[in-house]
């Protein structure tokens, strides 16, 4: 069964399914050496944006338990202009942005929701898999600050990379320095739809969730008319209905039903339901808030979507909610455009490689100094000989000495 068809089961995008029926999976093929004019799946780097189209892509949508089918949060935000987002970068989420098999120089900005490590937790992925991958330049992390300076993003940061020191040591005298630095942009947790991001005609505000402490923010980008609204991890909040107002895509959280808190996830039942609906959002109340704010479509994430789950969380939505919703699973993709929001899945290897960019990654710097001391130099066993006809031969390939 093709996907479109199953949004339209559970309750899609009427308009684009309409037109859809009518074409069939893929459109009409006319000669049996032919190809389909449309497609119902997407395969990464195959599509050109259009200059007023966002993609958005579902690189993790489960919970803070590692799973192989669902990475924890993160979204891809493609804009037209050509500008890349990451919203989150759970754990996990790093395989699933790296089959996109977008240069690494285009992922270089992270917008972080809150510091639970199913929201950050591959930023060491990033940081160090696009350092060897051929980023030339910096990360830039946006991120909320806490209650107190020790809670907040920056501290997050500066620690992250005191944590990964020797990483970073060694990745800037093997490699070069650059691509390892992260600048931090520390934004007040507190701003009430406050602007924490404007260039290239793109604007991204924040405003407070509440989720488990003081700190966490809910995320609106903005861009040519068009509104994504980010939820990250919260219960229901007032400022999301007046802030998520006018929304072309509200992309919020959803834990599993109460029940199937305590019967898969484990959870003791007095615990089971106050995660669900306390610190979280549970289905039900979801749905409340789709129903306040009627984005054009609605996009339910941080929950395992499988046969077990998904008819009770499902049905959870529908008691309060009958819009156009998406159940997120990872690989889930959106083209999100004036007329139309299309759903598909992205078909993507299990064995990408890096793709290169433009850029050109710069040298090492001569000057930084060697992680070695003489007494590990020591030790090694002279192979060059052996190594002799593998050398030559690359030297020559490339025009070295
Ligand atoms: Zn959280
Ligand atoms: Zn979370």
């Amino acid at each position: 069964m093709h996907h479109r068809t199953t949004l339209a089961f559970i309750g899609g995008i009427a308009s684009t399914v309409a037109v859809f029926a009518l074409l069939g999976a893929g459109g009409k093929v006319t000669s049996p050496t032919g190809t389909a004019p449309d497609r119902y799946v997407y395969y990464p780097g195959t599509e050109a944006l259009e200059a007023d189209e966002i993609r958005i892509t579902a690189c993790g949508t489960g919970l803070p338990a590692a799973r192989r089918g669902q990475a924890a949060s993160c979204f891809l935000l493609e804009l037209g202009n050509g500008d890349k987002f990451l919203f989150d970068i759970g754990t996990g989420s790093m395989a699933n942005i790296a089959s996109m098999m977008i240069p690494m120089d285009f992922l270089t900005k992270i917008f972080i929701s809150h510091l639970h490590t199913d929201h950050w937790g591959d930023l060491a992925g990033l940081w160090a898999g696009g350092w060897t991958a051929g980023r030339t330049g910096p990360l830039e992390v946006w991120g909320p600050s806490g209650a107190r300076p020790d809670m907040g993003t920056k501290h997050a940061i500066e620690h992250f990379l005191q944590t990964y020191n020797w990483d970073s040591m060694t990745r800037q005298a093997m490699i070069s320095p650059v691509p390892g630095k992260i600048t931090v942009h520390e934004f007040d947790y507190k701003g009430e739809n406050e602007v924490i991001y404007q260039e290239n005609g793109v604007t991204v505000r924040s405003w407070p969730a509440i989720h488990a402490g003081d700190g966490p923010v809910s995320l609106a980008l903005e861009w040519n008319g068009y509104k994504i609204v980010y939820s990250g991890d919260t219960t229901p909040t007032k400022w999301t209905l007046e802030y998520a107002k006018d929304a072309d895509v509200l992309i919020h959280e959803s834990m599993p039903m109460p029940g199937d808190m305590v019967k898969f996830y484990n959870q003791p039942p007095e615990r089971g339901l106050r995660a669900s609906c306390g610190f979280h959002t549970c289905p039900p109340a979801f749905g409340k808030v789709m129903s306040v704010v009627k984005p054009r479509l609605a996009v339910m994430f941080h929950w395992f979507n499988e046969e077990g789950t998904r008819y009770n969380q499902y049905d959870g939505v529908r008691q309060t909610y009958d819009g156009p919703l998406s159940m997120a699973t990872d690989m889930m993709v959106w083209n999100v455009r004036r007329d139309e929001i299309i759903e598909r899945m992205a078909v993507s290897p299990d064995d990408a490689w890096d793709v290169p960019g433009p850029g050109r990654p710069s040298a090492p710097d001569p000057d930084f100094p060697s992680q070695y001391t003489e007494f590990t130099l020591k030790g090694r066993f002279d192979t060059t000989e052996a190594e002799k006809k593998t050398r030559d031969a690359y030297n020559e390939m490339y025009g070295l000495q």
